[in-house]
């Protein structure tokens, strides 16, 4: 039972018919079968005997009513075809009116020769058309049998007349049938082929593999010598033929883009939604799409494929010049199939975005991972450059932060651009961050085409940069940098990645600004909060490294302790707080009037401690008297109320290896120095020698 939805039939042997083809077979089927009784009972009338006792007046009515039956059922095939209880109802009559037939010819002979005629029709049905020739020969061979052995032959019996005209019938029987069965089997092919795409493309949904399915498949079921599947590219409006693409060029298959709203057939047949059919002439009229003008084609078939109610592309059969057109038949079936290659091509195509996303959380998981696991910064610059480079595949990419201290734009990681180039650029047209308009509006920035560019002052137009991606690295409102991508092909990003690298951007912010806290407390934690200097306890270490250092390598260097003159009084007079004015202009001093690998520290109250590196004591004096005078000629605020009209310092400098044999002891000696100083009037340095030992010496410290 054929099963008719929407004027379309489906299932079984006969899918892939429309209804016009069945009502078409079955009303041929009917007329035939018809005639051919009625020319039987003719001849039966020209004395050729059907072997029993014909019932001529009925038989005849009979054949009129099935005419009329068929005509009926032609006419009204869609009224009958609809209603289960009618297409029942055309089943009971067309078997009726066979047994009828049977009946009123009568005779054993009758029937053996309505059932050998038949066995063409079941051969064809399983055999194809071997099976359908080989009953035909059977059916010849029983009927002749039967013809030759049935003793009760009626008198008059012409023998030669009656196989005559059997086998005729028995021939043209088997023709019809072949012919109906040919249709049936080629269709039947076509299914079986298309439930293999159906079937492959459930077992591996990759989408290359489903295209490469539809495409193969269908050029065998449409016997079509090229088939390219063009699928829609939402980042320029244009259609772009898949890989890979029967009867095509890998390079013409890939160069082919067909822009949408073009004058192209193909393009509207895509935008209307309507299929296409190009004969001959109508072909080689049509101008076809670059690049395959370079080729002949004697015809064209273009069938929309939507799915969800979205055009997602474009299914084109094409034959060159050598080989047979294409009908409308073929058109139907294609049009038949449309749907169902559409649900495959969506599937596919909803797979590979499943899988997508899938790789880009996994991605950002990583990220997310990395910055909680690493403390290197470096490392996490090199793993976001990998997740970068695996999800948006860009030419070119930049990690750019801005610099803490210059507040400048600087590469921490570069991919693509030469390093001269990334430095150029940086130096100079990032320049003024204000003018970045990442920075200016802090969303990102998608840049379909460099040329058209009015937003980005800094975006550089060149032959290998079509179009640009930067979005924030940052954490909270705080924006530390910029993450750039560029590609050689224009609209190569599109919101979704921009959504994407704007969570990856924002991951490698909150690493950055850990980082940078990690840095500050680290920082906090060997300076003195007053002065900005460094502090006693790295004072300890730094000496540490130094006696170290000068062991390893034998030279000498040289420490100085360093005490404000009379600075109780002046906290006395002034306050305490103009005192901490004081020591941060004399901190500030003493980093400016040494050398840079000389370290000054804050010792504790107003005492200050100076390292020199490879300088023995007494290079090391006169630098500390350059110190000293500087001191007593800079104008602190309020200096003239000290003792002598002006605020100065007193230094003891001790030496190493000369005066110590470790880190306290050197301590010991310069504040022994430091106390001499004192006693012998301030406002001047005094060198460690072994004589001071045997001085009365209060080591307080502060003093
Ligand atoms: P001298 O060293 O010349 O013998 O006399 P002095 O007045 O400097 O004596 P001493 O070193 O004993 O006094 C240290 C004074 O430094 C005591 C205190 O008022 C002051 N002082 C210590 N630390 C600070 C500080 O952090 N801020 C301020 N404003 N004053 C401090
Ligand atoms: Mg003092
Ligand atoms: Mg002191």
């Amino acid at each position: 039972m054929r099963d008719t939805a929407g004027g379309v039939s489906e299932g079984g042997p006969w899918a892939g018919e429309t209804d016009r083809e069945v009502r078409g077979r079955e009303f041929i089927f009917r007329l035939f079968s018809t005639l051919g009784f009625l020319l039987l009972v003719q001849l039966g009338r020209l004395n050729v005997n059907l072997g029993g006792k014909v019932d001529y007046p009925p038989l005849y009515a009979l054949g009129g009513a099935y005419i009329a039956y068929t005509l009926a059922a032609y006419r009204y095939h869609g009224v009958l075809g609809n209603k289960r209880g009618l297409r029942l109802l055309t089943t009971v009559v067309d078997l009726s009116a066979i047994c009828l037939a049977i009946y009123l010819c009568g005779g054993v002979e009758s029937y053996t020769f309505l059932f050998l005629g038949m066995s063409p029709v079941i051969g064809s049905v399983y055999g194809e058309l071997r099976g359908a020739l080989l009953a035909t020969f059977l059916g010849f061979l029983g009927y002749t049998v039967v013809v030759l052995a049935d003793r009760s032959l009626p008198p008059g019996f012409d023998l030669a007349q009656a196989l005559i005209l059997r086998y005729g019938f028995l021939a043209g029987a088997s023709i019809l049938d072949i012919y109906l069965t040919d249709i049936l089997m080629k269709d039947r092919r076509r299914l079986r082929l298309f439930y293999e795409i159906s079937h492959s493309s459930s077992k591996s949904p990759a989408l290359y593999n489903v295209m490469a399915e539809i495409t193969h498949r269908m050029a065998e079921i449409m016997r079509a010598e090229i088939v390219l599947l063009l699928t829609r590219d939402e980042n320029d409006a244009s259609l772009v033929a898949q890989q890979p693409s029967p009867g095509l060029d890998y390079l013409v298959a890939s160069r082919l883009r067909i822009p949408l709203g073009s004058e192209s057939l193909l393009a509207k047949s895509f935008e209307r939604g309507s299929p296409l059919l190009l004969t001959r002439r109508a072909c080689r009229e049509m101008e076809l799409p670059m690049p395959l003008p370079v080729m002949r084609l004697l015809d064209l078939m273009a069938c929309p494929l939507e799915a969800r109610g979205k055009k997602i592309g474009l299914l084109v059969l094409a034959n060159k010049l050598d080989r047979r057109g294409f009908s409308r038949r073929d058109m139907d079936i294609l049009k038949l199939l449309a749907p169902h290659i559409s649900v495959f091509l969506d599937n596919a195509i909803l797979f590979r975005r499943s899988e997508e996303k899938v790789a880009q959380l996994t991605s950002l998981i990583r990220v997310v991972d990395a910055i909680h696991t690493t403390s290197s910064l470096d490392q996490l610059y090199n793993l976001a450059m990998d997740v970068i480079r695996a999800l948006f595949a860009p030419d070119k990419a930049l990690i750019n932060l801005v610099d803490a201290q210059s507040g400048k734009l600087r590469t921490v990681r570069n991919l693509g651009y030469d390093q001269e180039y990334a430095e150029r650029h940086l130096s100079h047209p990032f320049e003024p961050i204000a003018g970045c308009f990442v920075f200016k509006s802090g969303d990102y920035l998608i840049c379909p085409d460099v040329k058209m560019e009015k937003r980005c002052p800094n975006m550089m137009v060149s032959e290998d940069i079509k179009s640009v991606l930067c979005v924030p690295i940052r954490s909270g409102t705080k924006l530390y940098g910029i993450l750039h991508m560029a590609s050689r092909f224009e609209r190569a990003f599109d919101e979704e990645d921009a959504a994407l690298a704007k969570a990856i951007g924002e991951q490698i912010g909150v690493a950055v600004e850990r980082a940078r806290l990690f840095e500050e407390i680290s920082q906090l934690a060997v300076t003195d909060e007053l002065t900005g200097l460094y502090n006693i306890r790295h004072l300890k270490r730094v000496l540490g490294e130094e006696v170290k250092r000068s062991l390893r390598y034998g030279r000498a260097f040289s420490f100085i302790m360093l005490d404000i003159d009379y600075f109780k009084i002046y906290n006395d007079q002034h306050g305490h707080l103009r005192g901490d004015e004081v020591l941060r202009i004399l901190a500030g001093l003493l980093q400016q009037n040494v050398r840079e690998v000389d370290t000054v520290f804050r010792y504790g109250g107003e005492e200050f401690s100076i390292i020199i590196p490879e300088v023995a004591k007494q290079e090391a004096m006169a630098m500390a008297e350059r110190i000293r005078r500087m001191v007593q000629d800079y104008v602190f605020p309020f200096e003239e109320f000290q003792p002598g009209g002006n605020l100065t310092v007193s230094m003891g400098i001790s030496g190493f290896p000369e005066d110590a044999e470790e880190t306290e002891e050197l301590i010991d000696r310069a504040d022994r120095a430091l106390y001499r100083a004192k006693l012998t009037g301030r406002n001047r340095v005094c060198l460690y020698d072994p004589s001071l030992d045997r001085e009365a010496f209060h080591p307080h410290v502060p003093f």
